[in-house]
């Protein structure tokens, strides 16, 4: 075997749980194969400041089922600045590593992407954010725990929601993109889910709602996306207030979304990127994200990541309007 690479791993921008078993697989996968692994702390900050180690397989040792980062994670204004990503490249220099692997979302492959196009250094991302709004991949590490977290979260506010005859309008994150809103609002059995991918306006809701009301339903729970279009949580909440004299409650999830220990298919998923990142940097790929699609692993350059909107099956959608549907549709004869 030749002389192997040297890698640096590092995890950026908002955390996502399953980042520390990424960085676990990335490590001991890049070691099995004869490179010589670095960790660089607190994302593209500390690669500025040069807080880099060596690592070895203990390292990672009974992280995989931690949510967080060992690594930690940071945003740096200084890195977006080409002085800055000078300074980072020059650590990287210092500690002789050739190629790094950054676990992040999209800000941070506009920050990898940038530091490839000026510095000779190669570069993979590892899709690691909960709000799966990358292109490129199925799923990102973290968005099936969010889900989970979110679910739990609803199950308990339904309890409450229907003993007290009440109208729930949760939000639930995901920045631009809807799908922890629509998975949670299937998963939870919410009558209405608002996205930002299938805006839909606020009469329409009211009548809705409105309808259910008129027909007996007392309690009801409607999902949002952070990132819905139509006004946010509150100005839904007013609009229907001025027309249904229902009890109705806001409640925003926050950070509890990024928390805790990841689920078992962020684990998996996660050491499946990591494992494939390292075979992509010993492959000479660089600029490009690692992704799972249709169950197989696929490089995608780093700029389509952002710059292309992945397909949302809004089936979904339409799906669970019939599932929260109180009245049978009439039936369409044809003759
Ligand atoms: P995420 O990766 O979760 O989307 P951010 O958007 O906060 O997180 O990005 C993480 C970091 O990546 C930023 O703090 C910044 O240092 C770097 N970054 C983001 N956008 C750019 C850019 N256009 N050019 C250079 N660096 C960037």
């Amino acid at each position: 075997m030749g002389q192997g690479k040297y890698i640096g791993v590092l995890s950026s921008g908002g955390d996502a749980p399953g980042m520390n078993a990424a960085i676990r697989a990335v490590v001991r996968t890049g070691i099995y194969h004869g490179n010589t692994m670095f960790g660089i702390k607190r994302g593209y900050q500390g690669m500025i400041e040069g807080d880099i180690e060596q690592v070895n397989r203990y390292f990672v040792s009974n992280i995989i089922k931690d949510g967080g980062t060992v690594l930690q994670t940071a945003r740096s204004s200084e890195f977006l600045t080409k002085e800055g990503r000078e300074k980072a490249f020059k650590s990287l220099k210092r500690f002789g590593i050739d190629s790094i692997i950054v676990i992040g979302g999209d800000g941070s492959f506009r920050g990898l992407h940038q530091l490839i196009q000026e510095f000779p250094i190669q570069g993979i991302g590892v899709p690691g954010t909960i709000d799966n709004d990358l292109y490129g991949t199925d799923f990102t590490i973290g968005f099936d725990t969010a889900v989970n977290t979110a679910l739990e979260a609803i199950d308990k506010i339904r309890d409450t929601a229907s003993s007290h005859s009440r109208l729930f309008i949760i939000e639930v994150m995901g920045r631009t993109s809807g799908y922890i809103a629509l998975y949670t609002g299937i998963g939870g059995g919410a009558e209405d889910i608002l996205i930002p991918e299938s805006p839909m306006q606020i009469p329409q809701l009211v009548s809705e709602l409105e309808a259910q009301y008129k027909a007996g339903k007392k309690s009801s729970i409607i999902v949002i996306a952070e990132g819905e279009t139509t006004g946010g949580a509150a100005e839904i909440k007013a609009a229907i207030e001025r027309v249904i004299n229902w009890d109705i409650k806001v409640s925003v999830l926050g950070h509890v979304q990024r928390g805790g220990d990841p689920s078992a298919f962020d684990r998996v998923l996660a050491s499946r990127l990591g494992y494939e990142s390292v075979l992509a940097v010993m492959n000479n790929e660089t600029d490009k994200m690692v992704g799972m699609v249709n169950k197989s692993p696929v490089l995608t350059p780093l700029q389509d990541t952002w710059t292309k909107k992945k397909d949302m099956d809004l089936t979904y959608l339409k799906m669970n309007e019939v599932l929260a549907a109180q009245q049978v549709k009439a039936l369409e004869v044809t003759v």
